[in-house]
C-alpha cells in the first residue's frame, strides 16, 4: 500500500507561486494539488503547512559525486560526496561528472557512485566523458554510453578555454554534439554537451563557431562557470541572446571573488535584468570540485573543495540580496536545469511528478523538511536518512 501523505495549506512555489493549496503525496509521487482538500482515511499522515512554504526539491546540475581535482598532486584529489552533502541542503537530484581527471577517476566508478546514491535516496544521473577529448566513455561510444547506460544523459564537462583542458578542435567539439545529440534522439534524452569554460581568453567562441559552422543548434551545449569575470558573464548574455543557455557555479572562495568572480546569484540578477529568459539560467554548485588557485605562472598554489550547499544558499541570496524574485531564483536551480536537460519528472510541483519537496520557513527561508520521491529526508532540518556511511 502506498503512503497518502497530506501537507495541508502551504504556500506553493512550484517554482511559479500557486498560492496557498493542498498538497498530496502518493508513494513517490504527487498525486495532487488544490485549495482544499478532504481526504478521511487512517492510512493517511497530515503534516500541517501553514506558515511554510513548499519548493520543489534542487536539480544540481554539476557535482563531482565521486570526487575531483588532483591538480596538485595525488593528496588533492577531493572526497565523494556523501548523501546528506546533497539531502541537508535541499538537493534531492544530482548529475555528476568527471573533471580533469579522467585517468584516476572513471566512469565506472562515477556510474556505481551514482547508483549508490540513488539507493541511499536521491535520484542521480550523470554525463559520459570528462574535461578530455577524445571523450572517454564506457561502452566504446558516445552513442552507446547515452543510448544503453539509463543514467546517463550527456557529455561533460567537456572543458574549452582552460589550460587543462584537451584543447579540442572545432570539428571536434562539433562531432561530440553531434553524437550526444543524436543518442539523445534515439533514447529520448536531451542529449546535452556540459562545457567546462576556463579563464582562457578565447572564452566561448569555439561554441560560436560550432553552432556558425554547423547545424547543431546553441541550446545542445551547456556551457558552465560563466560567472567566473564579468567578460564571460557578457558573453555569456551574448550566448543567450542566439539561443544558448548558461549556468553560474555558486562554489566560490574569498580569493576567486577578489579576482572579479562574480556570485552566481548577483549573475542571475545582471542576466536576467540584461533581459535573459529565466528558462536559459541555471546555478550549479560544482559540489566536490577542487577550487584550485593558481598563480599567474599557472603554478597551483592553494586547493579548496567545492559545497553543494552553495547552492541554495546563492538562491536565499538572489532573493535577499539581489531583488530576484523567489519564483525566478527557486527556477534557476529547479526546473530550468530540469527542462534543460529533460528531467521532466524533476524540479517542478506538479501533479504525476515525482515527490521531490523542500519545506521550508516563511520568514527565514531555512530548510524544515526534504522529501526525495516521496520519503522523507530531512526532518526540522536535520538529516533523518543517513547515508551508509554517513
Ligand atoms: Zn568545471
Amino acid at each position: 500500500m502506498n503512503q497518502l501523505i497530506l501537507i495541508e495549506q502551504i504556500e506553493v512555489y512550484a517554482p511559479e507561486y500557486l498560492g496557498t493549496q493542498d498538497v498530496l503525496i502518493c508513494g513517490n509521487q504527487i498525486a495532487a494539488i488544490e485549495p482544499e482538500l478532504s481526504i478521511e482515511t487512517p492510512m493517511l499522515t497530515r503534516i500541517n503547512g501553514r506558515g511554510k512554504l513548499l519548493f520543489p526539491g534542487l536539480v544540481d546540475s554539476l557535482v563531482h559525486i565521486s570526487g575531483g581535482g588532483g591538480e596538485g598532486g595525488f593528496h588533492t584529489r577531493t572526497p565523494q560526496m556523501t548523501l546528506t552533502d546533497a539531502t541537508a541542503a535541499g538537493v534531492t537530484t544530482v548529475i555528476g561528472a568527471l573533471g580533469t581527471d579522467s585517468v584516476t577517476r572513471t566512469l565506472p566508478d562515477l556510474l556505481a557512485k551514482a547508483h549508490g546514491l540513488e539507493n541511499e535516496g536521491l535520484s542521480v544521473y550523470c554525463y559520459s566523458g570528462s574535461y578530455q577529448v577524445p571523450v572517454k566513455t564506457i561502452t566504446g561510444s558516445v552513442e552507446q554510453d547515452i543510448i544503453f547506460i539509463d543514467k546517463m544523459i550527456g557529455v561533460g564537462e567537456v572543458a574549452i578555454a582552460d589550460h587543462r583542458s584537451s584543447q579540442p578542435t572545432i570539428h571536434e567539439l562539433a562531432r561530440i554534439a553531434s553524437q550526444a545529440r543524436v543518442a539523445g534522439m534515439l533514447s529520448g534524452k536531451k542529449g546535452i554537451v556540459s562545457i567546462h569554460v576556463g579563464e582562457g581568453e578565447s572564452q566561448l567562441t569555439m561554441l560560436q563557431q560550432v553552432i556558425e559552422q554547423t547545424d547543431i543548434p546553441a541550446h545542445q551545449f551547456y556551457p558552465t562557470h560563466i560567472n567566473r569575470n564579468q567578460s564571460l558573464l557578457d558573453a555569456g548574455i551574448s550566448w543567450c541572446k542566439q539561443g544558448g543557455v548558461i549556468d553560474f557555479t555558486t562554489s566560490t572562495n574569498e580569493q576567486y571573488l577578489a579576482e572579479g568572480e562574480i556570485p552566481a546569484a548577483l549573475a542571475l540578477a545582471k542576466a536576467l535584468q540584461a533581459g535573459v529568459d529565466i528558462a536559459q539560467l541555471t546555478m550549479s554548485s560544482d559540489g566536490n570540485a577542487s577550487l584550485p588557485v593558481f598563480d599567474s605562472e599557472g603554478h597551483l598554489t592553494g586547493l579548496e573543495v567545492g559545497k553543494v550547499a552553495s547552492l541554495y544558499e546563492a538562491v536565499k541570496q538572489a532573493v535577499t540580496q539581489y531583488n530576484v524574485s523567489l519564483s525566478d531564483a527557486l527556477s534557476a536551480a529547479t526546473l530550468s536545469p530540469a527542462n534543460i536537460l529533460g528531467l521532466t519528472q524533476k524540479g517542478r510541483v506538479c501533479p504525476g511528478t515525482d515527490a521531490d519537496l523542500l519545506i521550508v520557513n516563511a520568514s527565514n527561508l531555512n530548510i524544515e523538511s526534504v522529501y526525495g520521491k516521496g520519503k522523507l529526508l530531512v526532518e526540522q532540518g536535520m538529516p533523518v536518512c543517513k547515508g551508509t556511511f554517513d
